[in-house]
Parts: C-alpha cells; sequence; structure tokens
C-alpha cells in the first residue's frame, strides 16, 4: 500500500524534466539553500531570472506592498502600475509602445502577430514569412517551436505552423536571394542563449538591419534572455546601434517575478487595435509593481556599467580557466553576464562535478556551459565560483 502511494507521488508530474535531485527552500542574493541546509552558489539564476539575485528586499517591499492592495483587476480597466511599468521601458528603449505578457513565447507569439498585423493593416495581406535562424529558441508554444525550427523542439508536435524559414546565419551572404514578396520580417536572439551562447556581432546585426530596411521589412529581436542588463547594455542590441522594429522581453524582466513584454515602434504597433490580442494575467498589477523596481535598478548607468566590468573580469578569469584545462574545455563566449563555456568532452559531467562543488550552472547548446549570475553578483563571489569551477575540472577524468 505504501509502495503505491510512492509511485503515485512520483508520477504527479508530466515528465517533461530531467531534474537534479535537489530542492533548494530558500535564497539569499546568489545563494540557495536545500533542504539540508547545504548552501549552493546560483551562477544560472534560474536560467537569467533572478536578475537582482535571490529575496533582493527591494523586491520583496514591492511585492508585499501590492500584495496587500490589489492582484488583478483585467485589461478592461486601465492598470496604473502597467502605465508606469511601460513609461520607463519606453523611455529607456527605442520603443513606443509595449505589450505585457507572462513569458517569452507569449512575448515572441505577440511580436509574429504584430509583425504580420502591421503589414495585413497596410494592405499587404501575403506578407506574412518570417525569417529565422537554426540553433534558434523562442519558445516552446506551436508558434514558437516553428520559428525555433529544430526537429528537438518539433518532433511528434505537428503539424508544424507555416510562416517560417530556417536559415543558416554562416549563409548571411545569400540571406537576401531567399527574401521574398511575402516575407514580412526577420527574427533573431543577438545572443543565441538556449543555442549555447553564441553572439552574433555587430557586422551581422548591422547586416541584418540594412536587408530589412532596403527590402521593407521588420527586424525582430528575441531578447528574452540577452535583455534587461543581461549583457551590460539594457538592451543587448544597443552596444551595436542597431534599431529593432520589435523586441521580446521576459526572463530577467520580473526579477523572478513572471512577466514578459513585446515592445515596438510606434509605427509597427499601429496595426493593433483593440480587440486583436490580449492576455489575461498580462501586465498584472503584482507583476508590474515587482518588474517597476526590477527595471529603475537595471537601468542606471552605473548598474550596467558595473555588469560590463564584471562580465569582463569574469570572462578573462574564465579564458585562463580554459589555458589551463585544455583538454576540457575549448573557448569562452558571450558579452557581459551572459557567457558560455564551450567543453571538449560531454558538459553533463562538468555541471554535476560543479553542482558537487555546490555551484550551479546550466547547460546550453552544444556542449556548452552557460554562466549567467545575478547581475548583483560581487566580485568575491565571481572568485568563489571560479574557485568551485575549478575544483569540478580538477576531479573531470581525462
Ligand atoms: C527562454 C527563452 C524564450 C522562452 O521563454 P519562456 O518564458 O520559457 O516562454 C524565448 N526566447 C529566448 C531567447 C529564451 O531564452
Amino acid at each position: 500500500m505504501k509502495r503505491l502511494t510512492n509511485r503515485k507521488k512520483s508520477n504527479s508530474l508530466l515528465n517533461t524534466y530531467n531534474r537534479a535531485p535537489i530542492s533548494f527552500v530558500q535564497g539569499k542574493g546568489v545563494w540557495l539553500i536545500d533542504k539540508k541546509g547545504e548552501r549552493y552558489l546560483d551562477i544560472a539564476s534560474g536560467i537569467a531570472v533572478n536578475s537582482l539575485g535571490h529575496a533582493h528586499p527591494q523586491l520583496i517591499k514591492a511585492l508585499n506592498n501590492q500584495a496587500t492592495k490589489l492582484w488583478h483587476t483585467s485589461n478592461l480597466y486601465n492598470i496604473p502600475n502597467q502605465e508606469k511599468l511601460a513609461k520607463l521601458l519606453v523611455r529607456q528603449t527605442f520603443a513606443d509602445k509595449v505589450f505585457f505578457t507572462n513569458s517569452g513565447a507569449e512575448s515572441i507569439e505577440c511580436a509574429i502577430k504584430m509583425a504580420r498585423r502591421y503589414f495585413f493593416s497596410i494592405g499587404e495581406k501575403t506578407k506574412n514569412k518570417i525569417i529565422t535562424f537554426s540553433g534558434s529558441f523562442h519558445g516552446r508554444t506551436i508558434g514558437t517551436i516553428a520559428a525555433g525550427g529544430s526537429k528537438k523542439l518539433l518532433e511528434g508536435f505537428g503539424p508544424k505552423a507555416s510562416g517560417f524559414s530556417s536559415e543558416k546565419i554562416e549563409e548571411l551572404e545569400t540571406l537576401e536571394k531567399r527574401i521574398t514578396k511575402r516575407t514580412c520580417a526577420i527574427l533573431i536572439e543577438p545572443i543565441l542563449g538556449e543555442g549555447g551562447i553564441i553572439p552574433m556581432n555587430g557586422k551581422i546585426l548591422k547586416e541584418l538591419k540594412t536587408i530589412c530596411r532596403k527590402n521593407e521589412i521588420l527586424l525582430i529581436f528575441d531578447e528574452v534572455q540577452t535583455g534587461v542588463g543581461r549583457t551590460g547594455y539594457f538592451l543587448a542590441h544597443e552596444k551595436f546601434k542597431v534599431k529593432p522594429d520589435i523586441v521580446a522581453l521576459a526572463k530577467g524582466l520580473g526579477g523572478g517575478f513572471p512577466i514578459g513584454a513585446c515592445l515596438a515602434t510606434e509605427k509597427v504597433a499601429k496595426g493593433m487595435t483593440p480587440g486583436t490580442h490580449g492576455s489575461t494575467y498580462g501586465g498584472n498589477p503584482l507583476a508590474c509593481a515587482v518588474a517597476t523596481v526590477a527595471v529603475s535598478n537595471i537601468l542606471k548607468p552605473e548598474f550596467l556599467e558595473d555588469v560590463r566590468q564584471k562580465g569582463n573580469y569574469f570572462k578573462m578569469e574564465l579564458k585562463s580557466l580554459v589555458k589551463k584545462y585544455p583538454h576540457h574545455l575549448e573557448e569562452v563566449r558571450g558579452e557581459g553576464l551572459m557567457l558560455g563555456l564551450k567543453c571538449s568532452s560531454k558538459n553533463l559531467n562538468l555541471i554535476e562535478e560543479c553542482r558537487k562543488e555546490k555551484l550551479l550552472v546550466v547547460a546550453g547548446g552544444e556542449n556548452t556551459i552557460r554562466i549567467l549570475p545575478p547581475l548583483t553578483i560581487k566580485i568575491n563571489e565571481i572568485n568563489q565560483a571560479l574557485n568551485k569551477l575549478e575544483k569540478a575540472l580538477s576531479k573531470l577524468e581525462l
């Protein structure tokens, strides 16, 4: 009888994750504490989510304050917290208009709909195809797995939503040939995240912008992972001074509270009129109260400068680890506090060894370890992470 209960218990979650056998009960800054009281150094931030670390006092205060007042009304009414956050995002970025969602995939869905709807609204009703790139990740909905395009995302979930092509970034010179009268947009991550921290350089992004301008199509950046300070710029594309038409955000935006956003220029946003799109939860007062505090902290020039400096330091130190452990490590990639450590063998061993050293990292792409610490990480904590990483490396077999 007991066995039956246990079996029932372990089976009650959908089996879509290979979960590590740890349960965390508390967090503080870059540290997570498990049931047994063991402290783990978290340089994954729940995959680039806890941008201000765990249990940030200002975020807790914002959440508590709002929680005693009002949680949810509806987008049928004005939501002042939403307007405040939108104003902040608009002031800081290329955008004029914002739509709030609850996740990255929803932000991308909004971006896709907005691009298509823009052309529909100017009478170009068949201009609806979107150019995407292999190795990309845009989410797990039926639409966004089609945009991602990989077999891993799509297998068994057909029919595949049409309207997305999957091009190779290396074949940029011939990309223009694949643009047709029906192409409405190019969608790309400025740094491929899930794909293994593969940065697009300024030249590539500028070239894409030129192609878009020449062919009068839209440029959409998926900044769900790169956005909100992660790379040391509020949005990653700002470094290259390439102006997009639409940008999707989520992950770090709420500092751990679920919220996403789709940002757009006035021109492109015009097609989205009352009744064309919506969300029950999107931009609810709680999420917006917390995200406003997260964003206000992150957009400060000195905060972003600090992220760039810490990122450079981390990257430099990782590079010397690559030199020291050439059998295990190949290279370091990335920008700011979005770093990837390319391993020569299977990275799962290293991730597991790191976990034994109480260091949390996350896998990405082929044999890459992603390092996405809270943006508030301190230099001495970076040093502790490097020590743990080196210990883990020294335990790997040749
Ligand atoms: C995580 C991620 C998404 C999907 O976000 P969800 O919140 O999981 O839906 C989309 N695009 C990129 C670049 C991401 O990193």
